[in-house]
Order: structure tokens, then C-alpha cells, then sequence
């Protein structure tokens, strides 16, 4: 992409309703824009990160072999009223009423749509187990939106729904997906803490949050400090194995607390000695639950079981806020110039700084490597503006791109450009050949 075609609105001025980082980032990035309270519009840079996070979410939810599908954001309140959440989900639901009169509501959830969906199609124990899910986006009238799009009113996120025979092959589900999930979230380039929390509205007797760790984070935490070399990593996980998805989550619960769990914070205490103690605040980027037969009873989602008899499934369900997850990528990555992203969200691989747009040489040496960059299938950025060469890098420094290239007739003249690590800062002169295959060679290991 040539920035001169592109539509990126930056801000010099940080905008005076945002209070942390990763808000006034993406503000003055031109990544969101708001539309109204808690609800915004997707400006290409934003919207191409949060494909990025979306991407990385299905391929690892279809690596655990979960199906992808899509229901509706506006529901009829039938079902609702079924399962008796119509009235007990309170004013955070968003009703709305046709031109029929029928109540309707937007989707703050929807376990019990999927319900409805299983109990018109499976009938039997044969069909077990099945977990489906989908990206959608969700409206929760929050009563204090803020932050941008970490507490929104619409938000995106991924709604899984697990629904098995007995209570062991759901819990073999539950820890299933707390394994997949610290793989989906290290390969956003995050540390995401599983940690055992309340369920609220959806109920239910196990549940895990996870959280990254960031000073703006709603929850307190009490972690090992030995727990930042645990890396998941390319561990070759078989998720269909009970006991190895049993041995993976127990490595990473047992080393955290909540701040506000006497009871987790006493094993914490036995099992962490109090030098490697340290306590922290984290963002929500994502939640599972296990809760049984609460919707498969009212709603009457049962199966056959082997013996004959007609039983209730047992069901679980599991979110990842992909929306938040863009801001919380940013309170973990970032620095006075603006955004760090993670190679892995990156939305695109690399920026490339002509300093002297309009000499011929510079020129000719930026479309080289825009084109070698194009044709290894990597989506380089390349500042084609004629501007100073100190608004070019505010301008990258500001969009996280973790690699530039920088072309200048100086560098040139000796056969090198400048690569430049947006993390450490550090540059290297190089043969441009060279800096593409080490580009090339980056990306080619995530
Ligand atoms: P919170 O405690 O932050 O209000 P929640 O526990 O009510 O979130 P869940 O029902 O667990 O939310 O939803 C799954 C995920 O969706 C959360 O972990 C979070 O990452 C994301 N999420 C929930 N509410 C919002 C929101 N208002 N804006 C953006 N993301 C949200
Ligand atoms: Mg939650």
C-alpha cells in the first residue's frame, strides 16, 4: 500500500477524551472513529488489525476442532423468555420492538439461540460431542462505556458453544479450550493469565478468566514472577487428549491469584514462595465456562444417551473479545511514540521511508523493494508522500509497524538502506536484497 492512496486521518494533537495509551493510539493513529457513546466506526488501519486478531482466532479454534458459524445480532425475545434471562439480564440488554410489536433484542450473548439450533437438529449421543462457534459482533448498553473500544457498547467477539454427554466429556472441553486459548493469545504476541473468576450473567460453576497484564487493567492479580518464561510455543498439543490438556492448564492456573479470592490466594501462597511473589492489574481479553445443563434443562436440549434415555446435554461457553483485544494488544505494546504491534497483528509487515521522494534513485530503489516485498506475499507500507524525513518516522513510530526500511540517496550511493526495529529502535545499514530476505525470514517463522 503507497500512503499517498491510503485514508489514514493522524491526529498531532492527542484528543482530550482519552484516558490511556492504546485510546489516544488508535484516535490519533486513524484507526476508529466514534460513531456515538461506546460505539465506533472501523477505519482501514484499525479494521485491518482487528482481521488480523480475527484470522488468528479461527485457525486456532479450527486447530481444536471447533466449527465456524453465524447467527443473527437481533433476536426474537421468545427464547430469552424461555430461559428466563429476558428479565433477569437487566438494562444492559438493548430491547427493541418491531413494527409488529414483537420484542426483539440485540445479542449480548447467545447461548440461547445455539441451544434452539442443537435441540431442533441433534437427537442423539452419536452427534457428541460438537463445539460451534462464531465472530459476531455484540451490544451490552454499558452504563459507563470508556476507554474506547476496550469497553464498548458494540463490540466483536468470538462466542464459542460446547455441547456433550456427561459432565467429564464438558470439562474435557473446558480445558480444551483454556489450552487453545493461551495458544490464540501468544500468537498475538500477549501473555494472557487463565484465572478462575465469577460467572455473572451466564452462570455456571467453573469458569476462567483470561487477563493481560497492563497498569490500566480492571482486575487485580497476584502472579510467579518465574511465570514470564513460560512459553507455549510450538508445543505439539493433541486436543483430543484429556490428560494432556489436564497437565498443560495445570502448568499455567497454578502460579497466579486473583487479588480478591482469599481462597486462591492461600494456594497461591503455598505454591509460590514469597520471593518470586507479584501483584499486578490485567484486561479481560477473554472468558470459559462450564454450566452444565442451566440452559439445555429450560430450553429441552436433550439426547439419547447409550442406555436409551433421554438426558440434558452439558454445555459450556467461551469468549474472546476480539474488539478489546486491539486495545489491550496496545496498554501491553507501547512507548512514548505511539504503538509497538506484535508481528503477529501487525497491519502490515513493514514500512518503508523514502527521504527524498521525487530523486530518481530513491525512487526507483523503494518500488524495488516494495515490489520483492509484494511478490513473498508480505504487505509493506511504503511513505510515498513529499514530506520531511521527521514527520515520515512520527508518522510510522506513531502506526507500530515493527520494521522500516529506510531509503535515502546517501545510503544508496554506498548500495545500502537502513531496516529498523520499532521495538529496540536499533538500526542496521544493509545491502536491500538482504533486508527483504531478513523481513521475509521474520514473518516466515510465525
Ligand atoms: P467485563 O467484565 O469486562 O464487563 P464480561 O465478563 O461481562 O466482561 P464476557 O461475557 O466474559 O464479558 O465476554 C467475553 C469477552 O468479551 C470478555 O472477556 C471481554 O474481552 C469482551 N467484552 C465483554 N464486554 C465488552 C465490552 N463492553 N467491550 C469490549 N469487549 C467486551
Ligand atoms: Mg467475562
Amino acid at each position: 500500500m503507497r500512503l499517498t492512496r491510503y485514508f489514514l486521518p493522524v491526529l498531532k494533537e492527542t484528543p482530550s477524551e482519552a484516558q490511556i495509551a492504546s485510546h489516544r493510539y488508535m484516535l490519533r493513529a486513524g484507526m476508529i472513529k466514534q460513531a456515538s457513546a461506546g460505539i465506533y466506526s472501523w477505519l482501514p488501519l484499525g479494521f485491518k488489525v482487528l482481521k488480523r486478531i480475527e484470522q488468528i482466532v479461527h485457525e486456532e479454534q479450527a486447530r481444536a476442532g471447533h466449527l465456524a458459524m453465524l447467527m443473527p445480532t437481533i433476536q426474537s425475545a421468545d427464547l430469552w423468555q424461555e430461559s428466563g434471562r429476558y428479565n433477569a439480564y437487566g438494562p444492559e440488554m438493548l430491547r427493541i420492538r418491531d413494527r409488529h410489536d414483537r420484542d426483539m433484542l440485540f445479542t449480548p450473548t447467545a447461548e440461547e439461540l445455539i441451544t434452539d439450533i442443537f435441540r431442533g437438529h441433534v437427537s442423539s449421543y452419536k452427534d457428541l460431542p460438537l463445539t460451534m462457534y462464531q465472530i459476531q459482533w455484540k451490544f451490552r448498553d454499558e452504563i459507563r462505556p470508556r476507554f474506547g473500544v476496550m469497553r464498548g457498547r458494540e463490540f466483536y467477539m468470538k462466542d464459542g458453544y460446547n455441547f456433550d454427554l456427561t459432565k467429564e466429556d464438558a470439562l474435557h472441553a473446558y480445558n480444551r479450550h483454556l489450552v487453545s486459548y493461551l495458544r490464540t493469545y501468544e500468537r498475538m504476541g500477549l501473555q494472557a493469565i487463565p484465572m478462575r473468576a465469577e460467572s455473572g450473567p451466564i452462570g455456571g460453576d467453573d469458569t476462567h478468566e483470561f487477563l493481560v497484564l497492563a497498569d490500566t487493567g480492571e482486575s487485580g492479580v497476584f502472579y510467579d514472577s518465574e511465570i514470564t518464561d513460560l512459553r507455549f510455543g510450538d508445543r505439539d498439543i493433541d486436543y483430543t487428549d484429556m490428560a494432556q490438556c489436564q497437565a498443560v492448564l495445570e502448568e499455567f492456573t497454578s502460579r497466579y491469584a486473583r487479588t480478591d479470592d482469599t481462597h486462591d490466594e492461600a494456594v497461591f501462597h503455598e505454591r509460590v514462595p514469597e520471593a518470586r511473589r507479584r501483584e499486578a492489574r490485567g484486561i479481560e481479553v477473554g472468558q470459559i465456562f462450564y454450566f452444565g445443563t442451566k440452559y439445555s434443562e429450560p430450553l429441552g436440549a436433550t439426547v439419547q444417551d447409550r442406555d436409551g434415555n433421554q438426558v440434558p446435554v452439558h454445555m459450556g461457553s467461551h469468549g474472546i473479545g476480539v474488539s478489546r483485544l486491539v486495545s489491550a494488544i496496545i496498554e501491553a505494546s507501547h512507548d512514548d511514540n505511539g504503538i509497538i504491534w506484535p508481528e503477529g497483528v501487525t497491519p502490515f509487515h513493514c514500512g518503508i521511508v523514502n527521504l527524498k521522494q521525487g530523486d530518481d534513485e530513491a525512487d526507483a530503489a523503494c518500488e524495488a523493494l516494495y515490489a520483492s516485498l509484494t511478490a513473498l506475499g508480505l504487505e509493506p507500507l511504503y511513505d510515498d508522500r513529499k514530506e520531511r524525513a521527521g514527520g515520515k518516522f512520527a508518522t510510522m513510530d506513531l502506526i507500530g509497524l515493527p520494521w522500516r526500511i529506510t531509503v535515502g540517496p546517501r545510503g544508496l550511493k554506498n548500495g545500502v538502506v537502513e531496516l529498523t526495529s520499532r521495538r529496540s529502535g536499533e538500526s542496521e545499514e544493509l545491502p536491500p536484497e538482504q533486508a527483504v530476505e531478513r523481513i521475509a525470514a521474520i514473518y516466515a517463522g510465525l
